[in-house]
C-alpha cells in the first residue's frame, strides 16, 4: 500500500484527503479508486532517476488505460507503450503524443500498422520476420519509412509466474536470441523500414534486478554484433515488468532499479546509449484500490465465506493467476477477527478475491482490495451480465468520476433478436 495516499485516520481508510467510505456512499460499489498523488510519485521516481541521461519512460497503457490515468502521465511528459490501435486512440484522446509512443505486441494487424504510421508513432517493436515484411509493405503503400526495433527474447528467467513470464525460449514473444543478428540484416535490407532500436520485455511482477542485468548484457552483446555489421542502434528498450508489493514481496525501489540499470549500461561502455523503460504495474498497481461491500456472511463447517459485491469480472487476477491482493476493512472494527474466503457472486468456484483472510467484518461492511490499480479494471468483463464498476480519481480533497458505472441496458444495447 502506498503509505501516504492510502492510510487510516481514526480507524477509517482514506484515499489522500477523502474517506473511502464516503466515496462508496456517493458512488456505490464495487468502485475503483485511484490516487493522482500516488500515480504522480511513481512516475516521478522513474523520471527523476532518468534525469541527466538519455533515458525515457513509456507508460504501458495495458496496465491501466483509463483516460484520466493516462492524462496524469501525459501532463508529466510521459511517453507510452501500446499494444493495439485501440490503445493508441486512448493515448491521443488523453493528450499523449504519438511521437512519444512505442507500439509493442505480437500480432499487429496491417490496419493497426497503418493507423500507427499515419499517427506518427516513435517506434514499432516488431516480434517476427513475417511482421517485418508486413510492416515494410504497409509503410511502402503509405510512402513512409517505419521506425523499427526488434523484440529479442533474451532467454532469461524472470523468476515470476509462468503466465507473466515472457523472456524464456518456450514463450510466444520476441525473436529468438540466436536468430536476432540475421533478422536485423533482413530488416536493414527492407526499403521502407528504418532500424532504430532493440527491445525486450522479460516478464511481469519481477522482484529482483538480476534478470534485467542478464537481459541487458545479452542485448548489448547483440548491439555490438549488429553495429559491427554496419547498422546503428539508437536505443535499447528494456521493457517493463518491475514488481510491486502485494503481500510481502520486496521489489527494488523504482529509483534504485533505474539507477542500477543505467549504471550497468555505463559499466558496459554504453553510457551514451538511449534507454527506454516501459513500466506498467509499478506505476499504477499501488495507486488504486477496489472498494466492495459485504453482502452476506456465510459460516461453514470448513470455511467461512464473506460474499461481496465485487467479483472475478471486476478483478480477474485472483481467478486468473491465483494472485494475492491484501483485503482490509474500510472502517476498522474492534471485534475479534475470523478467517474468511472473500468471494464474489459470479457462478464459478474460481470467483474468489482472497482466501483465508483474517477479518473482523459484519454484513454491510465495506472492504478495500488493495493494489488493484494495475490489470484491474482493464481486465474486467461483463460476465454474468454484470455492469462494470465506476472509476474515481482522488486528487487531494476532491474526487472525480473518471468512468461512469455501466448500466445494464448498455450491456445488450448492440444486440438484437431475430425478426421472425
Ligand atoms: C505488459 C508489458 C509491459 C508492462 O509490464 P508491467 O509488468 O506492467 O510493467 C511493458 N512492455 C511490454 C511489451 C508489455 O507487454
Amino acid at each position: 500500500m502506498n503509505d501516504s495516499a492510502f492510510h487510516y485516520v481514526d480507524g477509517a481508510l482514506h484515499v489522500e484527503g477523502v474517506p473511502a467510505a464516503s466515496l462508496a456512499e456517493q458512488f456505490g460499489t464495487p468502485l475503483y479508486v485511484y490516487s493522482r498523488d500516488a500515480l504522480t510519485r511513481a512516475y516521478r521516481a522513474y523520471a527523476d532517476a532518468c534525469a541527466g541521461r538519455k533515458a525515457t519512460v513509456h507508460v504501458a497503457v495495458k496496465a491501466n488505460s483509463n483516460l484520466a490515468v493516462l492524462n496524469v502521465f501525459a501532463r508529466l511528459g510521459a511517453g507510452f507503450d501500446i499494444v493495439s490501435s485501440g490503445e493508441l486512440a486512448r493515448v491521443l484522446a488523453a493528450g499523449g503524443k504519438a511521437s512519444y509512443t512505442v507500439f509493442s505486441g505480437v500480432g499487429k494487424s496491417a490496419a493497426e500498422m497503418r493507423e500507427a504510421l499515419e499517427a506518427g508513432v516513435k517506434c514499432f517493436n516488431v516480434e517476427s520476420i513475417p511482421e517485418l515484411h508486413a510492416l515494410n509493405e504497409v509503410a511502402k503503400s503509405l510512402g513512409k519509412k517505419a521506425p523499427v526495433s526488434l523484440r529479442v527474447n533474451p532467454d532469461v528467467d524472470a523468476k515470476t509466474h509462468p503466465y507473466i513470464s515472457t523472456g524464456l525460449k518456450s514463450n510466444k514473444f520476441g525473436v529468438a536470441f540466436g536468430d536476432a543478428r540475421a533478422t536485423y540484416r533482413e530488416a536493414h535490407d527492407m526499403a521502407n523500414l528504418d532500424v532504430v532500436g532493440i527491445d525486450c520485455h522479460i516478464g511481469s511482477q519481477i522482484t529482483e534486478v538480476s534478470p534485467y542485468l542478464d537481459a541487458v548484457d545479452k542485448l548489448l552483446d547483440l548491439v555490438e554484433q549488429i553495429e559491427s555489421d554496419g547498422m546503428s542502434i539508437r536505443h535499447v528498450d528494456v521493457g517493463g515488468g518491475l514488481g510491486i508489493t502485494y503481500d510481502d514481496e520486496t521489489p527494488p525501489d523504482i529509483g534504485d532499479f533505474v539507477r542500477t540499470l543505467l549504471a550497468h549500461f555505463e559499466k558496459r561502455g554504453h553510457g551514451q546509449r538511449e534507454v527506454y523503460f516501459e513500466p506498467g504495474r509499478s506505476l499504477v498497481g499501488n495507486a488504486g484500490v477496489l472498494l466492495t461491500r459485504v453482502e452476506y456472511l456465510k459460516p461453514g463447517e470448513e470455511k467461512n465465506f464473506a460474499i461481496v459485491d465485487a467479483a472475478m469480472n471486476d478483478l480477474a487476477r485472483p481467478a486468473m493467476y491465483e494472485a494475492f491482493h491484501r483485503i482490509v476493512p474500510v472502517i476498522e472494527r474492534k471485534a475479534s477477527a475470523r478467517l474468511y474466503d472473500v468471494v464474489g457472486p459470479v457462478c464459478e468456484s474460481g470467483d474468489w478475491l482472497g482466501r483465508d483472510r483474517e477479518l473482523a467484518v459484519e454484513q454491510g461492511d465495506l472492504l478495500a482490495i488493495l493494489s488493484a490499480g494495475a490489470y484491474g479494471f482493464v481486465m474486467s468483463s461483463n460476465y454474468n451480465t454484470r455492469a462494470r464498476a465506476a472509476e474515481i480519481m482522488v486528487d487531494g480533497e476532491r474526487a472525480r468520476v473518471v468512468r461512469e458505472r455501466e448500466e445494464v441496458k448498455q450491456l445488450f444495447a448492440s444486440e438484437s433478436i431475430l425478426p421472425d
